[in-house]
């Protein structure tokens, strides 16, 4: 369908004025983009993996052994960090403007009880985000993807354009995952910076491209689509589909446990103590009230408007490297 877009494209190798960094997630299409990197520019590019804090530690095994598994560079693993934010809030609410600001005001009940309860970073930056902000992101605009993916890697390219570089930031986004993907561009001017393009390699490749570049370097794939997840990234994504977040709540239960612990943690570091790792939409037919972890979690084991529980909850999913990923992407 996209075979339109297969056009042989000049790019240029790293050179005294060119750097490439590729960025990576540990998910099916980074992988893809890694190899083609690495195929087409010999290896001579940088990688980097934002760690959300909210990553699979199969995830970030995969990515930090890539390069043994393919010859390519070593990815550089970066996290995002939140202790000024939470510094500046409790200042902010130390400071009483919390209580006499005209919009959003703040009980001073609610002031004291964040403050007593401490505002201190945790070093796990989707959680410490989350408390600076006193809530989970929404799905739109999704600000976890914005303060723990985009904002780490620019900063990770930050030294190589003030020492004069242009550099080319790769993404694996195909066209084909969805309407609002197509629309991307492959080639970009980023508005973050003068001599930073942002290059999307993937843009016409099929699923079947991706799993071809796989085979050809025999890498396989992040294990946990072999357990079935249909997206790789946080555990859970605030996007996760019903299956994934079953999927979590069977095979790793302390993900749910986790989840449990931050809504606590984000509830008493937020003005109303009343935010959800999931968006009141998750589970459909609710009264739009916010739905905490186990609610979810007991939605994803039910079917049909949720009046009816799904049978397959009750077998165990697989856990090994089975291939259940839809275009037999695990070997
Ligand atoms: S929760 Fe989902 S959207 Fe947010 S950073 Fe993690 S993977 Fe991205």
């Amino acid at each position: 369908m996209f075979d339109h877009l297969h056009i042989p494209r000049f790019v240029p190798h790293e050179s005294d004025t060119i750097k490439h960094v590729v960025s990576i997630s540990g998910g099916k299409d980074s992988g893809a983009t890694y190899l083609h990197a690495l195929e087409l520019l010999d290896g001579d590019f940088i990688a980097v993996c934002a760690d959300t804090g909210n990553e699979h530690p199969e995830t970030l095994e995969y990515v930090e052994r890539l390069h043994e598994r393919t010859g390519g560079p070593k990815v550089q693993i970066i996290k995002a960090d939140f202790a000024a934010d939470l510094a500046r809030k409790k200042r902010f609410l130390e400071s009483g403007k919390a209580v006499s600001r005209t919009h959003k005001p703040w009980t001073q009940e609610r002031v004291d009880a964040v403050l007593a309860h401490g505002l201190e970073a945790t070093g796990l930056p989707f959680l410490d985000l989350c408390r600076s902000k006193g809530m989970f992101p929404s799905r739109t605009p999704a600000f976890c993807s914005q303060r723990l993916k985009r904002f780490p890697l620019l900063m990770a390219q930050q030294p190589l354009l003030d020492a004069g570089y242009s550099v080319f930031s790769w993404q694996g986004i195909r066209a084909e995952e969805s309407l609002r993907r197509s629309c991307y561009p492959m080639w970009e001017q980023s508005p973050d910076a003068e001599n930073l393009t942002i290059y999307r390699p993937l843009m016409g490749w099929t699923l079947m491209d991706v799993a071809d570049i796989h085979r050809r370097h025999g890498l396989k794939l992040n294990p946990l689509y072999g357990m079935g997840f249909e997206r790789v990234g946080c555990l859970p994504c605030i996007n996760s589909s019903k299956k994934d977040i079953r999927l979590v709540a069977q095979l790793f239960p302390w993900a749910i446990e986790k989840i449990r612990d931050w809504e606590q943690e984000v509830r008493a570091a937020s003005r109303m103590s009343c935010s959800t790792f999931f968006h009141a939409t998750t589970t459909p037919g609710g009264d739009g009230s916010p739905v905490q972890i186990d609610e979810v979690v007991r939605w994803s084991k039910t079917r049909r408007g949720a009046r009816q529980f799904d049978m397959m909850a009750y077998f165990e999913p697989p856990t090994s490297e089975v291939c259940v990923y839809v275009g037999g992407l695990c070997e």
